[in-house]
């Protein structure tokens, strides 16, 4: 021990066959001996100091030290050693216990922020300062009315349930995008009165089975505390899909998160108070429980605006807008068609953009029509832009209304629109379901028949009108969907020459919201017969149609025209119209 406070190493290296001479020629006055290091401290006269590496039982060394008369220190190396292999020991264990330490700090905050479901209530926004009112949301004044009942149902529930009326629990809203259905709730959420939580339902969606569920709860608990109070659920289809059998797995989270959204909607807790304002624009692939009464009953259409409704809502969003006097909104209307309220909103920003590029004052003519073309160009093909395009669809729907009112009665028609819906091409005809098929559940097929000549009277008038090689794509959507109807008559239900055979009963394997089927054990020549028996049908039904329709050509002209202009035809006006009905 003592070399270590008093002396320091010489720098020259001295070798093992050095030391023995050294010893031999009485210059070392002392070795320190650590058998277990294999090497030893030497200490000369001269003061300085040498470690030597040696053998691990090196006998040579002592017997010359004893030879020699050089004290001799065997160090008790165990002792020494140990305790520097624990000095190390204790600070590896250390590091180890500082790293252990800082990874269980990092994932625990990561399993608090995966797992935090206690803490996150803030995931949901408790809303209590909106400026959004009614008047802000134009062009949509059938929803504006509805959901301004639900806020007389919250007010004065007692003037309802008196009555023995049940208070509505959920509401949802339908449209295409940009419509304004969030723009509705913000209006609900100024106007209401009453406490308004809002919540995007992606924000239920966790990577953990069962968080999103809890934060459902979460969310229903602390509604209660505060009722009565409008829930708001934003684009609610992320998480209410129609449940599958979840093969393939990663279903379950949010299955558990629906069901649990199903049980507080209509459950055993009584959850009066609260009504759940949900909005989606894919309400057909949303799970039929979420949709059935009790739950979100009540739906609220927000369609596209129409003529009336787009210079409403330009006019709201010139409003702050230093428009000029001469700009003419009702004519922006007629060159707007299709557009929704937030392409509307956006046209008339980009026009103060286009002004204050150019420095004037007022916002003009010239200023909305570069505008519309630089949005138009960049806008979806569904935008009914060019007169043509109108005409074509048109005819579209026309043809179908007509084929509809000769097979089903002129009542079966109830709107006819050249405004698109979300996702599809061309207008849309709404037919009444026939009463009888809806009671009895069963389906004719003549019924079956006269769907599918509907479904192609769209292409049927345009072959009439146009002729056979200037036909265009715009019923893409109703021709798959008569040839999906026709192979079921084929295949399913035995309605063709083929006979009454199910070539569905092959066994099915479901796997999440579709099927995957199978093949069956069919012969090849069966499935030519089948094929050429679809197509058979198909040409036949088309032929049909166009018959109908070329009965009633001129009323097909006359609707066209009027559709062209208004937009819209009532099922009021159709009828006044369609009285001169010819069937065949
Ligand atoms: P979505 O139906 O997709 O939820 P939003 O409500 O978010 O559409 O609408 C987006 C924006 O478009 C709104 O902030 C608003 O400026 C405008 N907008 C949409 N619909 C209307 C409307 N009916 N009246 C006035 N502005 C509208
Ligand atoms: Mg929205």
């Amino acid at each position: 021990m003592f070399f270590k406070s008093n002396f320091s190493y010489s720098n020259s290296k001295k070798s093992y066959s050095d030391l023995l001479l050294e010893l031999d020629s009485g210059n070392i006055k002392s070795i320190y001996f650590y058998p277990r290091k294999r090497e030893i401290d030497v200490l000369y006269k001269n003061g300085i100091k040498e470690k030597i590496p040696i053998l691990y039982n090196d006998q040579l060394i002592i017997e010359k030290a004893s030879e020699n008369n050089v004290e001799l220190t065997i160090n008790n190396s165990r002792k020494e050693l140990t305790s520097a292999n624990s000095f190390a020991s204790v600070g590896l264990f250390l590091i180890f216990l500082i790293a252990v330490v800082l990874i269980l700090r990092s994932t625990s905050k990561l399993a608090s922020k995966a797992l935090g479901f206690g803490k996150n209530k803030s995931k949901f926004v408790t809303i209590d300062d909106v400026d959004t009112r009614f008047d802000d949301v134009a062009g949509v004044p059938e929803a504006a009315e509805e959901l301004k009942e639900v806020i007389k149902f919250l007010n004065e529930p007692k003037k309802f349930t008196d009555l023995g009326a049940k208070v509505p629990k959920g509401i949802l809203l339908i449209g295409p995008p940009g419509t304004g259905k969030t723009l509705l709730a913000k209006a609900i959420a100024g106007e209401s009165g009453v406490p308004f939580l809002s919540i995007a339902a992606s924000e239920f969606v966790e990577l953990f089975v069962g968080v999103g569920a809890s934060r459902v709860r979460n969310l229903f608990e602390k509604a209660k505390e505060k009722s009565p109070c409008i829930i708001f659920i934003d684009e609610i289809d992320s998480i209410g899909r129609q449940r599958g059998s979840g093969i393939g797995g990663g279903n379950d989270e949010r299955e558990q998160t629906l069901n649990q959204l199903l049980t507080e909607l209509d459950g055993f807790v009584d959850n009066s108070g609260i009504i759940v304002i949900a909005a989606t624009n894919r309400p057909d692939i949303l799970d039929s429980a979420l949709l059935r009464p009790g739950r979100f009953d009540r739906k609220i259409e927000v369609m596209l605006p129409d003529l009336d409704g787009r210079k409403k809502i330009l006019a709201v969003h010139s409003l702050t807008k230093p428009l000029s006097k001469n700009v003419d909104l009702a004519y922006w209307a007629t060159r707007t068609v299709g557009f929704s309220g937030a392409d509307l909103a956006n046209l008339m920003n980009e026009s103060a953009i286009h002004c204050a590029r150019e420095e004037s004052k007022f916002i003009c003519d010239d200023h909305i029509e570069a505008a519309l073309d630089k949005v138009t160009l960049g806008l979806r093909t569904s935008i009914v832009s060019s007169q043509n395009m109108k005409k074509i669809v048109a005819y579209n729907e026309v043809g179908r209304a007509i084929v509809s009112a000769v097979r089903n009665g002129i009542d079966s028609v109830d709107k006819i629109t050249i405004l698109p819906r979300s996702g599809y091409m061309g207008g849309y005809t709404k037919i009444n379901p026939d009463e009888d098929t809806i009671s009895s559940g069963l389906i004719s097929k003549k019924l079956l028949l006269t769907k599918i000549e509907i479904a192609l009277a769209g292409r049927a008038a345009e072959t009439i009108v146009y002729g056979k090689n200037e036909i265009t794509q715009c019923s893409i959507n109703d021709i798959s969907y008569a040839t999906n109807v026709v192979r079921e008559m084929v295949t399913k239900y035995g309605f063709s020459i083929i006979g009454p055979i199910s070539i569905e009963n092959s066994s099915e394997l479901l796997i999440g919201d579709g099927f995957v089927k199978n093949k069956s054990i069919i012969a090849d020549n069966t499935y030519s017969k089948i094929d050429n028996e679809i197509i058979n049908i198909s040409k036949i039904s088309l032929n049909n149609a166009m018959n109908i329709i070329s009965n009633n050509r001129i009323l097909l002209e006359k609707l066209v025209d009027i559709l062209i202009i208004k937009e819209t035809i009532e099922n009021d006006i159709f009828r006044k119209i369609s009285s001169n009905l010819i069937k065949v």
